[in-house]
């Protein structure tokens, strides 16, 4: 560990835990309920509010404290775009192969349903949590990937209201203060939150909605009993007419179903310690969320109030001591501003996600339990919507299906859930990627 990159009261908590950090909150465990959610992510959390708002009232379980997971861990980035796209490095989607573009239109379609669904939520319930609709840019890490913009800009225009605009290299420093991309496109439809404060301020609505949250109350298994369920958890036994499972990149092995269907894997984030706030803006002058174009990609923005960088990426794809990875982070982060030379690193954090098979997220019902799952490490947004869509369809409440609800959703022969293969993976893909970088160069 390179002493010299952390401050003196580096931490490897997540920086947005300093303002929203996570709860416990112990309600009893009833005996019976009408549903029970397993996860007190957005996911979970997003299910159960949506039950609340028409007279249904949840048991929401979780495992830690509420905020563990992914939802009060991640970049914040508030994106639609992201469905299907899979480690193509900017070429058409895997999904849009195996689819056809007909197909990939409407799941993108569904995507911009999701952004807005999280837009309006955000506003209905007043949820404090730093929402701006900054859009984003995402840069072309090497002239190819640039030319493939060219067609998903019209594609993302053509699936919905996205603002979707190509920007050259010479234009690029309009969006950002590097020459270390060959360009790149910039998505107006998509903003930016603090995810830990949507997370809280979705749970503080549960709370005043009378939704029942039960933290270190593990589900152990679930089995059918008469036309409902009866799950047994670290804390007893509760009886639900409906089951909900919200657990993504922490899916554990008493929903082996799901658990083999999902690609668990870790993404890592470092923040930078504060400096002024006119160096820190300059970096990003229009304070979009970034991201570029590699099949190992790095993610990043400001910090609410421009004075800090938070950057993100899949340093590693397994959960790990943050502290191995941020000196990799580091180094992603200067190749794309060297004039942070020397910035210290004040937190390093980890969370879980879940990758799906053909890089869609899903959500549906297996032997009568509902699942919603396999964000591919873009879920705010998107977990939020499916949360919603479960619900609403318990309610029998949905104006139509949700594009994503039963989708067929696959494994591979042999697959039990635990990913052996990721390491070969993900440096097949880093590799590829500097291959890519330097035949560009
Ligand atoms: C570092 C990082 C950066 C990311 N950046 C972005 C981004 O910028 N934009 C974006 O859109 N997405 C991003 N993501 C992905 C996003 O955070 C997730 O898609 C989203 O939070 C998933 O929400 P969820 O509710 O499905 O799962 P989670 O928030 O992970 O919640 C699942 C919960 O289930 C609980 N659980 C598991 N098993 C059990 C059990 N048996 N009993 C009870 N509880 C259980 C866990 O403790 C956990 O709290 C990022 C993720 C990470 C880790």
């Amino acid at each position: 560990m390179d002493a010299k990159l952390f401050t003196e009261d580096f931490k490897i908590t997540p920086y947005w835990w300093e303002a929203a950090p996570p709860r416990k909150i112990n309600d009893p465990l009833p005996e019976t309920a009408d549903v029970v959610i397993v996860g007190g992510g957005y996911a979970g959390l997003s299910t159960a509010l949506e039950l609340a708002r028409n007279g249904t009232k949840a048991v929401v379980l979780e495992a830690e404290d509420f905020g563990h997971g992914a939802s009060s861990r991640n970049g914040g980035g508030v994106s639609g775009t992201n469905v299907g796209k899979g480690p193509t490095a900017g070429a058409i989607s895997p999904v849009e192969k195996a689819l056809g573009k007909q197909r990939m239109q409407e799941l993108l379609a569904g995507g911009a349903e999701a952004l807005s669904n999280l837009e309006a939520m955000i506003e209905r319930e007043k949820l404090e949590c730093h929402w701006v609709r900054c859009g984003r840019f995402v840069g072309a890490y090497t002239p190819a990937h640039f030319d493939t913009m060219v067609e998903k800009v019209a594609s993302l225009n053509a699936a919905g209201d996205y603002g979707a605009a190509l920007l050259t290299k010479d234009e690029q420093r309009r969006e950002i203060a590097t020459d270390f991309y060959f360009g790149g496109m910039t998505i107006e439809g998509s903003g930016s939150v603090h995810p830990a404060m949507l997370q809280m301020a979705l749970l503080d609505r549960c709370i005043e909605q009378g939704v029942t949250l039960c933290a270190h109350t593990t589900m152990q298994a679930i089995s059918a009993e008469g036309d409902g369920h009866l799950v047994a958890t670290s804390a007893g036994i509760i009886k639900a007419r409906e089951v909900v499972v919200g657990t993504n990149g922490y899916t554990g092995k008493a929903t082996g179903w799901l658990r083999r269907r999902l690609i668990p894997a870790a993404s890592y984030m470092i923040a930078t310690e504060e400096r002024g706030e006119d160096e820190i803006k300059a970096l990003i002058p229009n304070t979009r969320t970034m991201a570029d174009s590699k099949r190992v990609l790095n993610y990043y923005r400001l910090a609410p109030g421009g004075r800090r960088v938070l950057f993100g990426g899949r340093a590693r794809l397994a959960l790990g001591d943050p502290r191995e990875c941020a000196p990799i982070l580091y180094r992603q982060m200067l190749d794309v501003w060297p004039q942070l030379e020397g910035i210290k690193v004040s937190h390093c954090w980890t969370g879980g996600i879940a990758f799906t098979f053909d890089f869609l997220p899903h959500m549906g019902r297996h032997n009568g339990v509902h699942f919603m799952a396999g964000c591919n490490g873009a879920g705010v947004a998107m977990m939020t919507y499916l949360g919603t869509q479960t619900a609403l369809k318990i309610l029998d409440k949905a104006n139509r299906p949700c594009p994503f609800d039963e989708l067929p959703f696959n494994s591979r022969p042999g697959y039990t859930g635990h990913p052996w293969f990721l390491p070969i993976v993900s440096g097949y893909y880093a590799l590829r990627d500097r291959m890519d970088r330097a035949r560009a160069a």
